[in-house]
C-alpha cells in the first residue's frame, strides 16, 4: 500500500532518492525496534520524587526502548526531514512515511515526536526570532546528542477541551515570566521543552486571556525547574508514555506571541498532531491487519486454514478496506499540509485542509479501534493473552479518538471549519472525474450520494437550529471523512490498475463502499 502509494504521489527521481530511507527505516521497525519492543513488553517508565538524601529529584527513567527510539528518530530525520524540506512540499509527506513505518515498533514514542514536530512549527510561525533561534536547531536535530523533544501542557482539571477554563497564572518577574497551576495530562514528560498556556494576571477568563508560554523543563543538573511531579497515570494503554500530573510552582516561562489568544495560538501544535494522531492509526491498523492475515495462513480450523474459510476472508478483507481508506485520507492531509507549509497552497485547498485535519483525525480514530477489536478477534483466545503482544495494540489504538481531540469536540470543531462545502466538493470531484474503470461504478455512486446527503442535511440542520446541528455533528463529521476516504481510495485503485495492474485497492474500494459510508441516516 505504502510502496504504491508513493509511486503515485512522487516523481520517479526523487521516489528513487528518499526509497531508501523508507527501506531503512523499515527493517529497523520489522527486526531490531521489533525485537526490542518484544523484550520490553513488562517495562515501564519510573518516576522516583525523592533521592536517598531527601532531596526532591523528580527523575523519570525511560524504558530500553524509548531510549533506542528517541536516538533513531533524531538520527533517520523522523522530525528533521519535513522541516529540510529537500523535496519541497513532499517533504511532509516523505516524514509522514518515515513516522508510519517507525510507529508500529516503538511503543508511542510518536507522541513526544508529533508534539516536537508541532512545537517546531509553531516557534517557526511565531515570528519570535529568540525562541526559534534557541530551540528550532534542537527539535529538528539529526544528532542525537542535540536532539529535544517537546511536550503540549493544556488539560487542567477544570477541562481538556474547554481549555478557556484553565486556571494556571502567569506572574511577571525580570526574565520574563513564572507560571504557577497545576497541569492535569503532561504526556512525555521526559521533554527537554513544552508549549503551555497560562492566564497573564489581570487577563480576563476565557480563551482569550490566555497566553502561550515556552518553558525549558529541567537545569542544567537536570533537576527540574520549579515543576513538581506529583504521579505518573496508571493509563489503560500507551503505557510507554510517562504520562504526568505535575504542579508548577514558578517555573520560569517566556511568552511565545502575545500576552492574549493562547488557545488560537496554539492551534499550529494541533494541526500537527492531529495529523501525527492519523498516520499513528494507519501504522497500527496496518500491523493489525498484517498480523491477522500471516496468522490467518497458519492457524487450521476444519480442516483448512482460516485464509481458506469465506466467512473469516471476508472479515480481513473489512479491515483491510479500513486501513486502505484511512491510509490514503490521512496520507492526503499530510500532503495538504506540506503544500501549505511550503505556501503552495490554493485557497480552496486551504479551506479543506482546515476541514479535513479534524475530520480525519476523528475518523481514522474510531478506525483504529474498531480494527484493532477485530484484529484481537481473528486471533481467536491468543488475540486475548498478552505475551502475544497483541493486547496492547488495542489498548494504545483507544487512546487515538480521546487525545489531540475527543470525537465529540472535533465534530463541533468540523462544524466551525465549514463555511461551505465547495472545497470538499470540489476535492471529491477531482478524485471520481477520471474513473473509467466498470468495476468501481458502484463506489462512486455510494461516495456521490454520500456526499449529497451531507450536503443536504448540513443545510436542513442549519435551519433546524444549533441544537440539531450539534446532535448531528459526530455523524455529519464521520460521513464526510469516509466519503473523501472512499473517494481518495477509488482514485488510487484507478491509477493503481491502469499503472500497476494490480486490482488490491479495486477490491478495497468496493468492499469499502458496502461498510457503511453514509452514517448520518
Ligand atoms: C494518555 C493520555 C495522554 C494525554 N496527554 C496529554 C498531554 O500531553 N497534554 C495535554 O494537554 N493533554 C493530554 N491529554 C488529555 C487529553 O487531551 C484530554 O483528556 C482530552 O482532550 C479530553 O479532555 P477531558 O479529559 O477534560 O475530557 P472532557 O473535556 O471532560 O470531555 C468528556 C466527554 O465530553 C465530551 N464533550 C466535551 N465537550 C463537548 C461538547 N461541547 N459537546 C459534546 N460533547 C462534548 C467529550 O467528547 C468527551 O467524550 C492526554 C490524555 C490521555 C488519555
Amino acid at each position: 500500500m505504502l510502496r504504491s502509494y508513493l509511486a503515485r504521489v512522487f516523481p520517479i527521481d526523487v521516489l528513487r532518492e528518499i526509497e531508501g530511507s523508507l527501506a531503512e527505516m523499515g527493517r529497523l521497525a520489522g527486526v531490531d525496534l521489533y525485537q526490542l519492543q518484544l523484550a520490553d513488553r513488562l517495562n515501564e517508565p519510573r518516576l522516583t520524587q525523592w533521592d536517598a538524601w531527601g532531596n526532591r529529584i523528580d527523575k523519570i527513567e525511560l524504558t530500553p526502548l524509548w531510549r533506542v527510539a528517541e536516538r533513531i528518530a533524531a538520527e533517520h530525520g523522523v522530525v528533521a526531514t519535513a522541516y529540510e524540506q529537500k523535496h519541497g512540499s513532499l517533504s511532509r509527506v516523505h516524514q509522514c512515511a518515515l513516522a508510519y513505518l517507525f510507529t508500529p515498533s516503538t511503543d508511542i514514542y510518536s507522541c513526544p515526536l508529533a508534539m516536537t514536530d508541532g512545537a517546531a512549527r509553531t516557534l517557526l510561525g511565531s515570528g519570535n526570532q529568540a525562541l526559534i533561534d534557541r530551540a528550532l536547531p534542537h527539535l529538528t536535530a539529526r544528532d542525537a546528542n542535540e536532539f529535544w523533544t517537546a511536550g503540549q501542557w493544556m488539560t487542567e482539571l477544570t477541562g481538556g477541551s474547554d481549555v478557556g477554563l484553565s486556571e494556571t497564572v502567569a506572574k511577571p518577574d525580570a526574565n520574563g515570566y513564572r507560571l504557577y497551576g497545576r497541569k492535569w495530562f503532561t504526556s512525555a514528560i521526559s521533554s527537554q521543552i513544552a508549549l503551555t498556556l497560562a492566564r497573564p494576571e489581570g487577563n480576563p477568563p476565557g480563551g482569550r486571556g490566555l497566553a502561550l508560554f515556552y518553558l525549558e523543563t529541567r537545569d542544567e543538573h537536570g533537576r527540574p525547574r520549579n515543576i513538581e511531579i506529583n504521579r505518573l497515570k496508571d493509563k489503560l494503554g500507551t503505557r510507554k508514555v510517562p504520562t504526568a500530573e505535575l504542579n508548577l510552582v514558578g517555573t520560569p516561562a517566556q511568552l511565545v506571541k502575545g500576552t492574549t489568544d493562547g488557545v488560537r495560538n496554539i492551534a499550529p501544535v494541533l494541526n500537527i498532531t492531529r495529523l501525527w494522531n492519523g498516520i499513528s492509526a494507519v501504522a497500527l491498523m496496518r500491523r493489525g491487519v498484517a498480523l491477522a492475515s500471516d496468522y490467518a495462513g497458519k492457524r487450521v480450523a476444519f480442516g483448512a486454514p482460516l485464509s481458506e474459510k469465506p466467512l473469516h476472508a471476508d472479515t480481513l478483507a473489512g479491515l483491510e478496506a479500513e486501513s486502505e481508506a484511512a491510509f490514503h485520507l490521512a496520507f492526503y492531509v499530510a500532503e495538504l499540509t506540506g503544500q501549505s507549509e511550503t505556501h503552495e497552497i490554493s485557497e480552496d485547498d486551504a479551506l479543506l485542509l482546515r476541514l479535513l485535519t479534524p475530520v480525519m483525525k476523528l475518523t481514522t480514530g474510531k478506525q483504529a479501534v474498531m480494527v484493532a477489536s477485530e484484529v484481537l478477534e481473528c486471533f481467536g483466545g491468543a488475540g486475548y493473552v498478552e505475551d502475544t503482544g497483541l493486547p496492547v495494540l488495542l489498548r494504545d489504538s483507544q487512546v487515538l479518538p480521546i487525545w489531540e481531540g475527543t470525537t465529540n469536540v472535533l465534530a463541533l470543531d468540523t462544524l466551525r471549519a465549514i463555511d461551505s462545502l465547495r472545497p470538499l466538493q470540489l476535492a471529491v470531484t477531482r478524485c471520481l472525474e477520471t474513473v473509467r474503470d466498470h468495476d468501481l461504478a458502484d463506489a462512486v455512486r455510494v461516495a456521490r450520494t454520500s456526499l449529497d446527503h451531507a450536503t443536504s442535511w448540513l443545510a436542513e440542520a442549519r435551519s433546524a437550529g444549533q441544537p440539531a446541528l450539534e446532535a448531528g455533528a459526530r455523524r455529519f463529521a464521520l460521513t464526510l471523512g469516509r466519503t473523501m476516504e472512499l473517494s481518495l481510495l477509488i482514485k488510487h485503485a484507478q491509477w493503481s490498475h491502469d499503472q500497476e495492474q494490480d486490482r488490491q485497492s479495486t477490491a478495497a474500494a468496493r468492499r469499502f463502499a458496502q461498510s457503511g459510508v453514509d452514517l448520518i441516516f
